[in-house]
């Protein structure tokens, strides 16, 4: 499996009519990425190099980097953060990594790292105007060659727009030994795709919303290999940790062509945000972003073999928001109230401003949901072999807080997914009730 090479760097006029252009140069993940790594800078004349890591990251991988940089005379001046566990892309650590480059002037900043040092690097580089690096340590998240960084200010998760890495650079070898948690979220948040897919061609099938078929195989492919290699992925199979790694900058990819997340983000993350939130309330504890998603997953199966079993489709109520919503969403929101508002009058907007395809049967939906539907049993397979199943208690999401996920993760955001398509029909509740009474008897 590879790169798109052929989508990076240049306009490309697309059959969705638009024109994407993807400002990443180059990716490599090969096991000679130093050498590239360093022709990489020279070429583009860059001799001051501030490179951020954590202290994990730093020993995985950052200080081979550092070394290989010197000799090849690139001077480096190196940022590690101290913190061994929890580290966060908040106000701390963006204010860290802003007075290093104020003390040091950079031509370009490295990161080597993960999810978090990723998004630390991309707000804070953005704002100063300097390119960035990715150095990937572990195949753990998405977000490598997306724009979007997750931030977290006053402990609320927010989603800033960005800018793409100029460069993607990850070892096959350093991407295997990362640790297993590392492995396991990424094969989470890849494996969601197949819901965040779901969700996509549901919306274009029921409203047309548009569907750009370049960004739709970008995300796709890889997911046949990481279905049918989970196995490798749990024995750290050098070839798998790879592909896992490919498939996941491939769906930032996807996202950079599309300019938002839809192709690899829907009510599966959705969950996960809510569990975010929960773990902000002090109602559990924090969980990896891409474990969630997989557990979320594994629930959305039920979900989308539920509407699969429907005998026909209602043409859908569709109610602005009320005021009741909002006295609900300012007391159980707080700070955050204003913004999930302000997503549900836009989801109405938006179901107010397309045409819901009245004449479409349930059959038609079933055939324009392929090959997905026809995948989820193999997804839940690919999920238990890494050891992520239907007990949400896993992740401290007891049966309550289950229901309370189906019936209300759609608030956070405005895009449309299985959970609106059931409110529309008035069948949200029985489909939760449905996806809680199964997670027991998996
Ligand atoms: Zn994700
Ligand atoms: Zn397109």
């Amino acid at each position: 499996m590879e790169v798109p090479q052929h989508l990076l760097g240049r306009d490309v006029a697309c059959s969705c009519q638009k024109v994407h252009r993807v400002p990443i140069e180059q990716t490599v993940v090969d096991v000679d990425m130093m050498s590239s790594l360093s022709q990489f800078i020279s070429n583009h004349g860059w001799t001051r190099i501030l490179m951020v890591a954590d202290v994990n990251t730093y020993r995985a991988f950052g200080e081979r980097v550092e070394e290989a940089l010197a000799s090849s005379s690139i001077s480096v001046h190196t940022y590690v953060f101290a913190k061994e566990h929890g580290l966060l892309a908040d106000e701390v650590a963006v204010a860290a990594v802003t007075s290093e480059i104020a003390n040091n002037p950079s031509d370009v900043v490295l990161a080597v790292g993960s999810g978090v040092i990723n998004d630390i690097v991309r707000y804070v580089t953005f704002r100063k105007g300097l390119p960035y690096i990715s150095v990937a340590t572990a195949p753990s998240m998405d977000g490598y060659a997306s724009t979007m960084a997750a931030m977290q200010f006053d402990g609320i998760k927010v989603t800033s727009t960005t800018h793409s890495p100029i460069a993607i650079f990850a070892h096959p070898k350093v991407l295997s030994e990362a640790p297993w948690e590392l492995l396991q979220s990424g094969f989470g948040d890849l494996i969601g795709k197949v819901i965040s897919l779901l969700d996509w061609k549901l919306a274009h099938a029921l409203y047309s919303e548009t569907l750009c078929q370049t960004a739709y195989d970008v995300v796709s492919e890889p997911l046949n290999f990481v279905i049918s290699h989970a196995g490798d992925i749990l024995s750290r199979d050098q070839t798998a940790a790879k592909n896992l790694f490919i498939g996941l900058v491939n769906s930032g990819i996807s996202m950079a062509l599309m300019g938002n997340s839809r192709p690899a983000s829907g009510c599966e993350h959705h969950c996960s945000h809510y569990w975010d939130l929960a773990a902000y309330q002090g109602r559990r504890a924090h969980y990896s972003h891409g474990i969630q998603v997989g557990y979320a997953t594994y629930s959305m199966i039920e979900f989308y073999k539920y509407i699969e079993s429907l005998p026909r489709i209602n043409v859908p109520k569709v109610e602005p928001v009320s005021e009741e919503f909002e006295r609900y969403a300012n007391q159980f929101y707080g700070s955050g109230a204003k913004e999930v508002i302000a997503a549900q009058v836009e989801k109405y907007e938006w179901l107010q401003r397309m045409t819901f395809r009245s004449e479409l049967r349930i059959a038609d939906l079933v055939t324009a949901l392929q090959p997905e539907l026809n995948r989820l049993d193999a997804v839940r397979e690919a999920l238990l072999t890494v050891g992520i199943t239907g007990d949400l208690y896993q992740i401290e999401v007891d049966d309550a807080l289950r229901m309370e996920t189906f019936l209300h993760a759609r608030e956070l955001r405005s895009r449309y997914t299985a959970f609106d398509f059931l409110v529309g029909q008035g069948l949200l509740q029985s489909a939760a009730s449905r996806a809680v009474m199964t997670g027991h008897s998996s």
